[in-house]
């Protein structure tokens, strides 16, 4: 990266021995951050995550080690447990060990507990934030997570417990607690999650979104009824975030990825 920025910005050193763990943003490889570009041209080791974009890849520095370390097409390629002590293993050798993962790494990430890894084999670390699918995402696709007009609250959400089931929410509460939820990992269990939230009180015609593989360049946007999610989930792409409440309703007029052309040529 260039020194002039790094000066300029006051960007941390990275040093032999450490471990960054790095948020890559949701999708669009300009989403990540100065620190998180830094990390990249300097780092010895790379350990990316499946929704990591290889343009981001193709900015290691020559002779860097990269290595794939997620999952593929829902199948573990790699233990938790063994991720965790490579990233220990190459910093005790004294590499500078980037850990680059989709979003932020703190988001449903399992960030904090590579993080708490490396504090019990004290190894030195930093977290550099990303931006996080449930944020970003939305906001490519004109869907402002928060709004004086529509929410004053936002809760997030895990469709995916450690068991790979629903997690045991209590759904009464999440139902009352904020007017716009966000869902994680939840596709899969959308009819689940509808029908609970309907019975916590929530009116079948909330709007509600399905924005898979946001701020990509396959990015699509369902947006439907709470009543309509189980049957919209269905047919969207894996890759998903799952948006209910009046907020969904602003895009309307936010859409802008791919919009303002017509925006700027009126008919
Ligand atoms: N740490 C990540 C989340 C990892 S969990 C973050 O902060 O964004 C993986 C889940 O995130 C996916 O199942 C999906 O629900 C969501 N996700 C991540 N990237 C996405 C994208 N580009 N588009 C839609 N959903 C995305």
């Amino acid at each position: 990266m260039d020194r002039n920025i790094i000066a300029a910005l006051g960007l941390a050193p990275f040093e032999k021995g450490w471990v960054w763990l790095v948020g890559a943003g949701p999708g669009d490889p300009g989403l990540i951050t100065a620190l998180g570009l830094k990390a990249l041209s300097e780092a010895d080791f790379i350990l990316y995550d499946a929704l990591v974009d290889e343009r981001l890849l193709s900015l290691a520095r020559k002779g860097a080690g990269l290595i794939f370390a997620g999952k593929r097409a829902g199948v573990t390629s790699c233990k938790q447990s063994d991720i965790s002590n490579l990233l220990i293993d190459l910093a005790k050798k004294g590499g500078r060990v980037l850990r680059l993962k989709g979003g932020d790494p703190f988001v449903f990430g399992r960030g904090g507990e590579e993080a708490g890894a490396l504090a019990s084999a004290r190894v030195p670390f930093r977290i550099v934030p990303g931006i996080t699918a449930g944020i970003g995402g939305l906001a490519y696709a004109g869907i402002p997570v928060t709004h004086r007009d529509t929410n004053h609250a936002v809760t997030f959400i895990t469709g995916h417990g450690s068991d790979g089931k629903l997690p045991r929410l209590d759904w009464q509460a999440i139902g009352k607690g904020s007017e716009t939820l966000v869902f994680y990992m939840a596709r899969k269990f959308a009819s689940e999650i509808a029908s609970a939230l309907m019975a916590a009180g929530r009116s079948p015609d909330e709007p509600a979104a399905i924005v898979a593989n946001a701020a990509r360049d396959n990015q699509s946007v369902t947006v439907t009824t709470l009543g309509g999610l189980a049957a919209a989930a269905e047919k969207a792409p894996s890759l998903s975030i799952i948006v209910i409440g009046e907020n969904v309703r602003l895009r309307e007029q936010l859409a802008w990825l791919g919009k303002m052309a017509a925006a700027l040529n009126p008919a």
